[in-house]
């Protein structure tokens, strides 16, 4: 077993290089996201010095603190928030992130958008890049938008000046075996081609893959994988959330 920031880095590398060669893909069309969530700005640090340089964060206070305490040693890394967003919580997001993987309201979509600080101010480049999230595994999801209204949604967020819609982000539930686990990460990526010919929009994101499915996402096309554990270690259980 791997262990150290620089070993786990490898290994989550070369199994996104397995998976994008065996699926006739440039290893370059896929980036990694870290994700960071529950453990400490040192540990971000660690994994920074080894090359790492987007990190992704759930939770709005604890992301904002890391982003803060990191930001004069490290100005040029790339941070995601891909956890849920409630509307009293997006100006921090707005003026923080780079990125937000998670949207699946409208209302949260236009709050990003109106406080998204404009270029220059905090040294944030806008437009804030983002994803819509959908839920393509039926009831089991509480998040997402269902992909009846995707098309609705993504319309409005098109429009917003302070965003700029990237692609499509899905978590599904947990499946071992390897065609249930491609499956939902396949009807991901049809409903970004069916959106993007609908919108007229090169909509050239798909966030989707973790841990321990990112094999099966990459074969799918993602081209952001976000991964934790196998980066950063087991995360204590009550914080798993
Ligand atoms: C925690 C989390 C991940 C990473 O999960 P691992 O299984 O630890 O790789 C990816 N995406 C989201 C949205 C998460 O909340």
């Amino acid at each position: 077993m791997a262990d150290g920031p620089a070993a786990r880095l490898r290994e989550v590398h070369l199994r996104i290089e397995g998976a994008a060669r065996a699926a006739g893909r440039d290893p370059a069309e896929v980036r990694l996201l870290a994700v960071s969530k529950t453990f400490g700005a040192e540990a971000v640090a660690a994994m920074a010095r080894c090359g790492q340089t987007e990190f992704g964060e759930n939770y709005v206070q604890e992301g904002v603190a890391k982003i803060g305490a990191l930001r004069a040693e490290w100005p040029a890394l790339c941070w995601h928030f891909i956890g849920p967003l409630q509307s009293n919580k997006t100006r921090d997001v707005a003026a923080g992130f780079d990125w937000v993987h998670s949207i699946d309201r409208v209302s949260v979509a236009r709050r990003l958008s109106a406080q998204r600080p404009p270029p220059g101010e905090h040294g944030v480049p806008a437009p804030l890049q983002v994803c819509l999230q959908v839920n393509v595994s039926g009831e089991a999801s509480k998040s997402g938008v269902v992909p009846e209204e995707l098309p609705g949604l993504a319309r409005e967020v098109a429009r917003l000046p302070g965003l700029r819609l990237r692609g499509l982000m899905c978590i599904p539930a947990p499946a071992t075996d390897a065609a249930a686990q491609r499956a939902p990460f396949a009807r991901l990526r049809e409903l970004r081609d069916d959106l993007a010919a609908r919108l007229g929009l090169s909509l050239d994101t798909l966030s989707m893959g973790m841990s321990a499915d990112l094999e099966a996402a990459v074969l799918e096309g993602a081209t952001i994988v976000r991964v934790g554990s196998a980066l950063f270690g087991e995360r204590p259980a009550r914080a798993q959330r």
